[in-house]
């Protein structure tokens, strides 16, 4: 039996795949997600995935380039505290480490190992070694330039982000993982070069409390952080639902260059979050979305702490991206007895139910809309600038709020 909804014979990209056995053991040591780097590789290449991807050898990130967004005295006291696994530091607790960021030895390495690897697959993206490149071991969006946060002590997104920008003018930021990415989104809050979207769980308590509806970025990168709250239960057709409306408005306004797009299995159904109610067909479908406008796109992975589901996902979003059609039976590998009672890839809605009106979600998608219409529709002419068809008008200027590049158009 096949899995279905996984018919892409039409959707086979050039893909690359950051692996090494050592970059797969140093990201197993996590605690949060022990092994489950290891399980979601074993899986992909159980399925007889790699044969259809570049491998590519991932670098370890140097300070220097890891300080491209953190800060000089956070890399200097990972590095530090590292060493002997120091969890008593005093100075640990500026710095975000301690509760949710608990210090091991040989944090620093496993930091620079993951920052590397996203470095390197946008690195193969900026040299067009493939169309998609993937980093399923990154994803840490919460970390800022100063402070380890909800399990991410590097913030591999942005640096990636940064990297992509060495090239793009415009780079997409998609992040749909269960927590609100308010690492990326706070890193690129002021400006317009690059544009956030996030869809995530906002409710009263929730991590990490941010990314609400009228969060919409600051100075010069005002209108350029979207936010979508949602709430529990949400099911595969009306996260797709909601991510289109979206994304097309996303698309035809900011016109990215580039995308970076984080994947968090913690929205899948049987994750110990226990929120959204979702499956990786209707994550497939969001990505295929993005595929389609075929720009170099960077994937990385994020939550996901039911460690066999977060491997089905990402193994069903690689055989999505390659065009392959994947069996249900998961087959015989090293962590097999990890997948029962069933040994299949899908994963099935549980009854729980659907906590977001449709009034409400009909209010997010309607505000996102108007405020792109409302201020962001200035952005065409900025947009026909850089595009291969001439502008039909003469371009505007920003002048009117004063809070945006004015430069670019002006
Ligand atoms: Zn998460």
């Amino acid at each position: 039996m096949s899995c279905k909804g996984n018919s892409n014979e039409t959707l086979k990209r050039k893909v690359v795949y950051v692996y090494s056995p050592q970059y797969i053991e140093t990201c197993d040591s996590l605690s949060k997600v022990p092994n489950r780097a290891s399980m979601v590789h074993s899986l992909i290449e159980a399925y007889g995935l790699l044969q259809h991807m570049s491998i590519v050898k991932p670098h370890v990130a140097t300070i220097e380039e890891m300080a491209k967004f953190h800060t000089d005295a956070y890399l200097e006291h990972l590095y530090k505290i590292s060493q002997d696994g120091d969890n008593d530091d005093p100075q640990s607790g500026d710095f975000g480490l301690g509760y949710d960021c608990p210090v091991v030895e040989g944090i620093y390495d496993y930091a620079a190992a993951v920052g590397g690897a996203t470095l390197t697959a946008a690195q193969c993206l900026l040299d067009k070694r493939g169309e998609v490149a993937i980093n399923w071991a990154g994803g840490w969006h919460h970390a800022k330039k100063d402070e380890a946060s909800g399990f991410c002590y590097v913030n591999d997104a942005v640096l990636g982000i940064l990297k992509l920008r060495e090239k793009y003018e415009r780079v997409l930021y998609v992040d749909v993982d269960l927590h609100h990415g308010d690492g990326v989104e706070d890193a690129f809050s002021f400006t317009s070069k690059v544009m956030t979207v996030s869809l995530h769980k906002f409710s009263p308590g929730f991590f990490p409390g941010t990314g609400d509806l009228c969060d919409t970025g600051l100075g010069k990168g005002r209108w350029y952080a979207v936010n979508v709250p949602l709430d529990d239960g949400i099911k595969d057709d009306r996260y797709f639902q909601v991510f289109t409306s979206v994304m097309q408005e996303v698309q035809t306004l900011f016109n990215p260059e580039a995308v970076v797009m984080q994947l968090g299995a913690d929205t899948m159904a049987g994750d110990p979050m226990c929120s959204f109610n979702m499956t990786p067909v209707g994550v497939a479908k969001c990505l295929r979305h993005v595929l389609d406008w075929h720009l170099p796109t960077l994937l990385l992975g994020g939550g996901g702490y039911n460690l066999a589901n977060t491997a089905r996902c990402w193994t069903y979003l690689t055989g999505t991206l390659l065009g392959q059609t994947l069996a249900s039976e998961i087959p015989d590998h090293e962590f097999f007895t990890e997948y029962g009672p069933d040994y299949s890839l899908e994963i099935s809605p549980s009854c729980r139910p659907d906590r977001n009106e449709t009034k409400h979600l009909d209010t997010v998608i309607s505000t996102i809309k108007d405020t792109f219409t409302h201020h962001l529709n200035v952005t065409v002419p900025l947009t026909l600038t850089h595009a291969t068809h001439p502008p039909t008008s003469k371009p505007a200027c920003w002048g009117c709020s004063g809070s945006r590049e004015t430069q670019d158009v002006c």
